[in-house]
């Protein structure tokens, strides 16, 4: 039996008149930058999120670059966020020449502390970027109402969980700006690079489009230094029949993940916590194991897929040693990247494939 971490092509597959059909429209169209399918996608994602703007980009680190280039961060500024992330959010701070300042996580749901943020803003703080880790919201009624009372936008950093909700309202219209990613392997994937920004200001959105569109927004006549990262018409166009199909695919992710809290009971692993605050929609199903590092060893010599997201928290990292972070710094943090281990989930991972897994889990656990 094989099992995959994901499974792109399984999902394609009972989706593929549908999206073949797509992706020829696009090619008979000889139109592919931008044109009707990208506003289209746009329109039903901003509908389906319930935000008044989406904008389509390359990517969702270009999501994440766009959206502080609207507030004009750069050199001397400082932004708040996770030290336990993909790279991305602390990289597109960087590359802007901010720094990054880190916050250390709430240890059940690994998302940013917010009774930690207050202690961390300075005057030269731009910006608060939560990241909705694993697809699971971080507490923004705390966080909002800290960045509120210093004025400082939050940027959510929502690219691991499109269609997850907090207190029942979908992610990404919280914060001043919210961003999304469609690599293959997120909730919503397309088939190849993807991003969205979303936002309820009218005049942000203006600004991050033109940013995204070189700065223009009359051909050739360029107001602000931009970039080009437009979203592909034959990904909007994959995307737009994926959509509807999200809250299925989100269905059957949460499926999986209740399968494998059901098989690993008893085992001495902690399954993922689900804060009473929103849902979880299980881009990763990722544990707290003992023996991590073991486990992880047993599990790689019976063949069983599985990762560590992230094994190095992003203020020990020596590309981002300008924030002079050291061990030490973040214990939960820290304590977290050596204990975490994901398993495979996907909307197309059966019943039998868990069982293969979480019974490697168990065997591990019952030799140790
Ligand atoms: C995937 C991801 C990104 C970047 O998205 P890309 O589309 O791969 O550029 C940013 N932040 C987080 C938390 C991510 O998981």
């Amino acid at each position: 039996m094989t099992i995959q971490m994901v499974d792109v092509v399984g999902q394609y597959r009972k989706i593929k008149a549908e999206v073949d059909a797509a992706v020829h429209a696009v090619l008979d169209s000889g139109m592919f930058i931008l044109g009707k399918d990208v506003g289209e996608f746009e329109s039903a994602a901003a509908k389906y999120l319930g935000v008044g703007h989406a904008i389509g980009c390359a990517s969702g680190t270009d999501a994440l670059q766009i959206a502080m280039m609207a507030f004009g961060i750069g050199p001397g500024d400082e932004v708040i966020t996770t030290p336990f992330t993909f790279v991305a959010t602390v990289e597109t701070i960087g590359i802007l020449g901010a720094k990054p300042v880190y916050v250390d996580i709430d240890p059940a749901t690994f998302n940013i502390d917010p009774s930690r943020i207050e202690a961390a803003i300075t005057a030269r703080t731009k910006a608060i970027i939560p990241v909705h880790l694993y697809g699971q919201a971080a507490d923004m009624d705390p966080i909002l109402a800290v960045g509120k009372k210093h004025r400082i936008p939050v940027i959510e950093d929502a690219a691991q969980a499109m269609g997850a909700s907090y207190k029942g309202r979908k992610l990404g219209g919280f914060g001043a700006a919210g961003c999304i990613s469609f690599f293959p392997s997120k909730s919503l994937g397309c088939f190849g690079d993807g991003g969205m920004i979303v936002t309820n200001d009218s005049a942000l959105a203006d600004r991050m489009r033109m940013i995204a569109a070189h700065g223009s927004r009359v051909r050739y006549y360029h107001e602000v230094l931009g970039v080009n990262s437009r979203l592909d018409t034959l990904q909007a166009a994959i995307l737009r029949v994926k959509l509807g199909h999200l809250d299925e695919y989100n269905a059957a992710r949460r499926a999986a993940a209740g399968r494998y809290n059901a098989m690993l009971a008893g085992t001495p692993v902690t399954v993922p916590a689900i804060a009473s605050y929103g849902d979880h929609i299980f881009h990763q199903y990722t544990l707290r194991a003992p023996k991590r590092d073991a486990l992880d060893a047993y599990l790689k010599e019976k063949g069983i897929p599985h990762a560590i997201y992230y094994p190095v928290p992003l203020h020990v990292q020596k590309a981002f040693a300008m924030s002079g972070g050291k061990n030490g710094d973040f214990p939960v943090t820290e304590k977290a990247a050596s204990e975490v281990i994901s398993l495979p989930i996907h909307t197309e991972l059966t019943e039998e494939q868990q069982s293969v897994v979480a019974g490697a889990i168990r065997e591990f656990y019952a030799r140790a």
